[in-house]
């Protein structure tokens, strides 16, 4: 695995294995990496035969008073997990290189990008399209995977691709949870122990909707209160949104009919955690 920070020196080597008729694949990362991240190197590598995973907190995507100063960072970490995953190449951007002095543009993406994240985290849809975008101009894959565990900001990068016919085939992994069903987060570290154990009934509540709409519910606003009423049973936990969207474009729908996402946010603490369930019903 090489490791560079330069535009320049990315551009040469992925050059040099284009011109070898090799397929590039892209994995797009704020770092402190864990099995979720590294599941999704997996799959670019089946998808392509070279790897490329970027890890930069983007400041942009950060609110005000967010935790842009306190995300965790581990580089040492973050390497030897991915030249044993299989990356090829780990680029490290400094901001500069990402935002190059006097830049002034920005990205955004209406539609999927409404309510839910972009409601409750106003300017980080801008801050994630803007990287996004960069990060496929520098990189420029053949192939970019993205995790489900993120399942608004999966809807925002499909919607970019296809409004700036960026020519990149976009691959989504499932979510990564840990034993006992919390989805895997660089954030989970942030957690209490009581905090820890409370979390849980995210995905809890998401087993439960699942499982009422494979029983035949298909009115959203029902089970959307079933699942409130399990997460308000959990004193930890203080729900932000649960809703039934369409994948594409997070929407909610009126009928559970089609690919929809259930995507859910709480808070435990001063820790933001998101979760969803994605399914099709015929
Ligand atoms: P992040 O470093 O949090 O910006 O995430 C980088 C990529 O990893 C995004 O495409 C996320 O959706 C994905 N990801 C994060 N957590 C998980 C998980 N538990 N399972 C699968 N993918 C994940």
């Amino acid at each position: 695995m090489i490791t560079v920070a330069a535009e320049r020196e990315l551009r040469h080597a992925v050059a040099k294995w284009r011109g070898r008729g090799e397929r590039i694949g892209f994995v797009p990362t704020m770092g402190a990496l864990h099995a979720g991240h590294l599941s999704l190197v997996e799959l670019a590598r089946k998808h392509a035969s070279r790897v490329v995973v970027s890890v930069f907190v983007n400041p942009t995507q950060f609110g005000p008073g967010e935790d842009f100063a306190r995300y965790p960072r581990d580089l040492e970490g973050d390497s030897a997990k991915l030249a044993a995953a299989g990356c090829d190449l780990l680029f490290l951007p400094e901001a500069d290189t990402i935002y190059p002095p006097g830049s002034t543009t920005r990205v955004r993406v209406e539609g999927p990008s409404r309510g839910f994240e972009g409601e409750c985290r106003p300017g980080h849809f801008e801050g994630v399209a803007t990287v996004v975008a960069a990060l496929f101009g520098l990189v420029r894959p053949d192939v970019a995977v993205f995790g489900e565990k993120d399942a608004q900001q999966l809807a925002l990068v499909r919607a970019l691709v296809r409004d700036l016919h960026l020519a990149i085939e976009i691959v989504a992994g499932p979510i990564v949870r840990e034993e006992d069903g919390l989805a895997m987060s660089s954030r989970n570290v942030y957690l209490g122990p009581q905090e820890r154990r409370a979390a849980t009934v995210l995905q809890r509540s998401l087993a439960a909707a699942r499982a009422a709409i494979e029983a035949g519910e298909r009115d959203p606003a029902r089970l959307v209160d079933r699942l409130a009423a399990q997460i308000a049973a959990e004193p930890l936990a203080h729900l932000e949104y649960a809703a039934v969207v369409a994948a594409d474009t997070f929407r909610p729908v009126e009928r559970i009919a089609g690919e929809v996402v259930i995507p859910v946010a709480a808070r435990f603490g001063s820790t933001r955690l998101l979760d969803n369930a994605r399914l099709r019903v015929d």
